[in-house]
């Protein structure tokens, strides 16, 4: 057998060598959408704290109140002593916000998409999920064990014929990303909710990144689509992004979350959030409410890019939410376009295969409330001279 290590190093090299090998860079705050990597300053077009709520004093003071009051850790899982009133707080804010009868925490978003799945689906089910879903559902859909059948993206006509052609028998659950995370389009819901109505099927909407940011009041997708709870019965939302602090839940009826808390997985055999985290997600939660000019903010900025990146060699993808992908194609353009940004000052990521399909890699150029327009004009200046210099 071979050694591990040259195992190992025969990979990463592997990867070196085709321009797939991933790195994470260390990067500072220094203010609002500005970092620091050592001495270098980086205005940054990267992140999914969309509403800029990382940073905010008033989530810093709820963060540090619930440490002092709480503690660092919750020292147990929720149905072990856990379980605190900072959480069934937020759990309670959660559903309200969301227009549900309960939510349910969970550690982070993908825990979350695990623990769903695989408590609501077993051996002998039907799992529908579009082929641009979020890692975390597709494994949770294979650890569900349940059949997976994966419809090309956003196209019902290939979804509808798949639950034409699957047996009656067994549960079907229906599920799609609300705003998908590398390409920033949204799901066509209205009709996904339709289709499930029609094939007597569960529809479960991912909303990581449409929650806060969509909706004349933030409740995200389903806001945007007018949907209501019963059209989409299973709705997961994560924290870390908008919310700016870490975390997920799902919410749903009271039955769906009893039901949840007996069987989702990494619910119950995992340590409880921090609670300081849930009092910090709780002041998250009021700004993202009475916080309108963020989200103002953030369509004036798609519109500014959009509009300044018309005509340049590689376009933006279609999309109308703060995720504004630049398609490049390569992996190598790709990364390179990245580097020719970063030593003009911008951190703007390059998103290559796997994450992406092949041939689609792309600058994942994220947009917050806290730009101001002439940030986004500097990064429209910057792409354009790296068009007229390529
Ligand atoms: N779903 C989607 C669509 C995501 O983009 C992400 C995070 N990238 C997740 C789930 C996972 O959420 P978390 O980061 O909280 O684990």
């Amino acid at each position: 057998m071979a050694d591990l290590d040259a195992f190992l190093r025969q990979d990463l090299a592997e990867a070196e060598a085709r321009g797939l090998r991933r790195r994470s860079q260390v990067l500072d705050p220094l203010g609002g959408p500005r970092f620091q990597d050592g001495r270098q300053k980086l205005l940054s077009f990267s992140s999914n704290d969309y509403l800029g709520l990382a940073r905010d004093p008033a989530l810093q003071e709820a963060l540090c109140a619930g440490a002092r009051a709480f503690g660092t850790g919750s020292g147990a899982a929720h149905l072990l002593g856990g379980h605190r009133s900072a959480h069934a707080a937020l759990e309670r804010d959660l559903a309200a916000f969301t227009g549900r009868e309960a939510a349910l925490l969970f550690g982070n978003g993908y825990l979350a998409n695990l623990g769903a799945i695989t408590a609501l689906l077993g051996r002998d089910d039907h799992i529908f999920a579009d082929r641009l879903n979020h890692a975390s559902l597709v494994d949770a859909a294979l650890l569900s064990r349940a059949r997976l059948q994966r419809y090309r993206h956003n196209d019902l006509q290939h979804l509808e014929a798949l639950l034409q052609r699957t047996p009656a028998r067994g549960r079907r659950l229906i599920v799609t990303d609300g705003v998908f995370s590398m390409d920033g389009d949204l799901a066509p819901l209205t009709a996904l909710a339709e289709l499930a109505r029609r094939y007597d099927a569960w529809l479960m909407v991912d909303d990581a990144h449409g929650l806060g940011v969509l909706g004349s009041t933030g409740r995200g997708s389903l806001e945007a689509f007018s949907l209501s709870p019963q059209d989409v019965p299973v709705l997961m939302g994560t924290l870390g992004k908008a919310f700016g602090v870490y975390g997920a839940f799902v919410a749903g009826s009271q039955s769906l979350i009893d039901f949840l808390q007996q069987r989702a997985r990494s619910y119950i055999y995992t340590t409880a959030l921090p609670p300081a985290l849930a009092s910090a997600t709780q002041a998250a939660l009021l700004l993202v409410q009475q916080d309108h000019w963020r989200r103002q903010h953030l369509q004036t900025h798609i519109q500014r890019l959009r509009q300044g990146l018309k005509s340049l060699a590689w376009s933006l993808m279609p999309s109308d939410t703060p995720i504004q992908p630049l398609l490049v194609g390569e992996a190598e353009a790709a990364l390179n376009l990245s580097q020719q940004l970063r030593q003009q000052g911008f951190y703007v990521p390059a998103v290559r295969p796997p994450t992406v399909p092949q041939g689609s890699a792309r600058l994942r150029i994220t947009l917050s409330a806290l730009h101001q327009d002439q940030d986004v004009d500097a990064l429209i200046a910057a792409l354009q001279d790296c068009h007229h210099a390529s």
